[in-house]
């Protein structure tokens, strides 16, 4: 009877996947007000299961709302595990042999970490979807144990300025961990071109449990925490990536499968006023405006079918390219600020984000 809920549940998955496939998917997730401000000023009307109406100056639309249509929307209540509840059929499809791409975007303040990561003082409701990911990988792993035997590791990379940096750097990993994590120096090597990652020094660690994963992350965290300056924040300028391979290797026939997962904080999109900014910090702004403005032009030529798709203009898109385009699924969490302040980046956040979701990457050809 077990072996029947199992193999149903699996079909019931499979089907969603189907309809998971082709397709970039856009959640669209609001941040409530902090610390007690509940009674400020907020641009957002209204949230239901597909669409957030917000309020607007007349100028963008006659009644003063407008709304958006997504995949999906969360207002401010939605907790961690609804969120994850949503995103949980296309994380496994992973160990079917997929690539996945999720990716957090919105101005800084949004809630991105939040969702990919969690609080700064996390606590097991509030965990993110990174660590629920890889939890449910887990999960899976001893569920299928007895025909597939899988091998599950993670790569922790930041992109900072068009440079791509190790956050799981190996002088860190064998101080602190030496026994019970496996550390592949030659990550290019083991999985060379099926997950085209382009960073061949980055440590791929491997990982069985939770704990690891938290305990890198924590290690990640601090990498990144090192390099930035007192005044600058800059996890808000850089783009995080959490890679995520999988080896399975099915028992009986021997045969090998494998795919991938990026879970991506993207930089914030806010638009920086270049006659403010000098120096580093409109370095910075120009950087991100760029990789971001690579993402979006990758989506929309694979989105008209064009023979050539532009990866090469960014590390960004260099790094995700296997797993954008063709069979790949692409989910994007786009985040908006309930603060009436915010409306102009919420309105162009929204625009952008309805933009990505009517594209269909169905039969888009990679060029490769
Ligand atoms: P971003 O990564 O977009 O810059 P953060 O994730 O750091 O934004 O969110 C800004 C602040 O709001 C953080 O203190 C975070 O914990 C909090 N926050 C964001 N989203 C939520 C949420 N859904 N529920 C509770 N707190 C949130």
């Amino acid at each position: 009877l077990g072996y029947q809920k199992v193999l149903e549940e699996n079909r019931k998955l499979y089907n969603q996947v189907q309809d998971l496939k082709g397709n970039i998917r856009v959640y669209c997730r609001v941040r409530p007000f902090l610390n007690g401000q509940q009674n400020n000023m907020t641009s957002v009307d209204h949230v239901d299961h597909g669409s957030i109406t917000i309020v607007t100056p007349s100028k963008y639309g006659k009644e003063g709302k407008k709304s958006f249509t997504f995949n999906r929307a969360f207002g401010s209540t939605a907790t961690q595990a609804e969120v994850f509840a949503d995103t949980q059929p296309l994380i496994r499809s992973v160990l079917d042999g997929y690539n996945v791409c999720i990716f957090a975007y919105g101005q800084t303040g949004s809630g991105k970490t939040y969702t990919m990561t969690g609080p700064k003082e996390l606590t097991e409701e509030e965990l993110g979807v990174n660590y629920r990911a890889l939890g449910d990988l887990f999960f899976l792993q001893q569920q299928r144990k007895e025909t597939i035997s899988y091998e599950i590791s993670v790569q922790m990379l930041e992109i900072y300025n068009e440079q791509v940096r190790d956050l799981l750097s190996s002088e860190g990993l064998n101080k602190r961990y030496p026994l019970h994590v496996y550390l592949y120096q030659n990550c290019l090597y083991l999985h060379s071109s099926q997950n085209g990652i382009n960073v061949p020094d980055a440590n791929l660690v491997r990982v069985t449990s939770t704990a690891d994963v938290i305990n890198l992350m924590n290690l990640g965290h601090k990498n990144r925490a090192v390099s930035a300056t007192a005044m600058n924040d800059r996890s808000s300028r850089s783009h995080s990536c959490l890679t995520v391979h999988v080896q399975g290797k099915e028992l009986t026939s021997g045969n090998i499968l494998r795919g991938s997962m990026h879970l991506v904080d993207l930089a914030g999109s806010e638009r920086v006023d270049k006659s403010e900014v000098t120096g580093d910090r409109l370095k910075e702004a120009q950087h991100i405006n760029k990789s971001l403005a690579a993402l979006g032009d990758v989506i929309s030529s694979l989105a008209s079918k064009n023979a050539h798709v532009p990866y090469r203009n960014s590390k960004l898109t260099q790094l995700l390219q296997d797993s954008l385009g063709g069979q790949a699924k692409t989910l994007m969490f786009v985040h908006i600020a309930p603060e009436y302040e915010a409306l102009v980046e919420t309105i162009s956040t929204l625009k952008f984000a309805e933009r990505v979701a009517t594209i269909e990457l169905g039969a888009a050809k990679v060029n490769k």
